[in-house]
């Protein structure tokens, strides 16, 4: 059967823009509360060999011979350590991320870097670009070009496409150490493209409200991505997105007008909800729907998530039978934000790097030489 993926939640061109921008290095200084806690070690593959350079690494305090933080992305698990406290260095992200940062941990701004998507950037003597990951907003690969001409790539999290075998950057370099997201390096891994979730979501709501014009249309999320499903359904029933203040004032600070554009404030004024993905549960939602009961008799929801396989199954949408309940519905849907293992091959055999580092599902040894067969074969001959 389906099963939902438990992984804790925890996407161009060659432009140039002038090397050595002006950036803020605030120093670093010790808090008292950080040397009373033991700290764990900070692990190898968030480290960048020959660089002062960490990558996702916040949890660990100040990292002895470290002194820039970079952030690929604004989900827990990555940036998780970061508070308004910081002061052990420079951070280094995305503008979207930064106002992230900035809004939503109160980091202050003395130590938050913004990197242009695609410019070229030299700090401590690398030469830095953060690329679009395909992930969720505001979401970076980085390359690191060292002065010996060493290149790292570290994805972050990502979903590898077409469009990254067109990046410049990564068609006239060599990588060095490919830093992977490995969340889905398991051939049993196998799902649809986003374009066709997101097809068969619209088709699910537009099937279901022909039979129950009377439905409350809710999509789980998490903090941030994913925002793709409820915009495919506002789209295509030309109604407005419902989310909370909190919610909406994250959303509207991606700056994507669309979206910003489709958001409204009043529960009832819309049959299109998005409510955080601990919500979708029968009895919370059942709940829900008596806010509403006037207007509404049943509920339709869906949970975007990544997913686990069934081998006889294929990748086939069809096959997706939703949880129900009473008047309400819900439908787990493989609307997956990772590449998939046939992605990532692709991706590794586009980009031949000489060494992969995974950087998810590390903590089983089996796991990670399970995972280095995979790129032996990928990468023979
Ligand atoms: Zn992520």
């Amino acid at each position: 059967m389906w099963g939902l993926k438990s992984k804790s939640e925890s996407e161009a061109n060659g432009s140039v823009s002038p090397p050595n921008k002006k950036l803020k290095t605030a120093t670093k200084s010790k808090s008292t509360h950080m040397k009373n806690r033991p700290q764990r070690p900070c692990p190898f593959y968030k480290k960048i060999p020959g660089t002062p350079f960490t990558v996702d690494a916040f949890r660990y305090g100040g990292i002895e011979g470290f002194s820039a933080y970079f952030l690929t992305h604004f989900h827990y698990d990555h940036y998780g350590g970061l508070s308004k406290g910081w002061s052990h260095g420079p951070i280094y992200c995305s503008p979207l991320t930064a106002r992230l940062v900035k809004m939503c941990l109160s980091v202050n701004s003395l130590y938050i870097n913004s990197l242009e998507l695609n410019a070229e950037y030299v700090i401590e003597g690398v030469k830095v670009r953060l690329l679009e990951a395909n992930h969720c907003p505001g979401a970076a690969l980085i390359h690191f070009r060292l002065p010996d001409g060493q290149c790292y790539l570290h994805t972050g999290d990502f979903r590898a496409c077409k469009l990254m075998q067109t990046y410049p950057l990564l068609v006239n370099h060599r990588v060095n150490v490919l830093y992977l997201d490995t969340t889905y390096c398991n051939p049993k891994y196998k799902f649809p493209s986003k374009e066709d979730v997101l097809n068969y979501v619209v088709k699910v709501t537009k099937n279901f409200l022909r039979k129950q014009p009377k439905t409350l249309v809710v999509v789980g999320a998490y903090s941030i991505g994913k925002e793709c499903v409820f915009l495919a359904i506002s789209k295509a029933l030309g109604v407005k997105i419902y989310a909370n203040a909190s919610r909406r004032r994250v959303l509207q600070s991606f700056d994507w007008h669309e979206l910003s554009g489709s958001l409204c404030t009043q529960g009832n004024d819309t049959l299109l909800h998005v409510l955080p993905i601990s919500a979708l549960r029968f009895e919370t939602l059942k709940d829900y729907l008596k806010s509403y009961t006037n207007q509404y008799a049943a509920v339709l929801a869906f949970r975007p998530t990544g997913w686990t396989y069934s081998e006889s199954m294929g990748n086939q949408l069809s096959f997706i039978k939703p949880s129900s309940r009473g008047n309400i519905t819900i439908y787990g849907v493989p609307y997956s934000e990772h590449s998939s293992f046939t992605e990532l091959r692709e991706f590794v055999q586009f980009l031949r790097p000489d060494k992969i580092i995974p950087t998810v599902n590390v903590w089983n040894a089996a796991n990670r030489d399970k995972m280095q067969s995979y790129f032996r074969e990928w990468l023979k001959g």
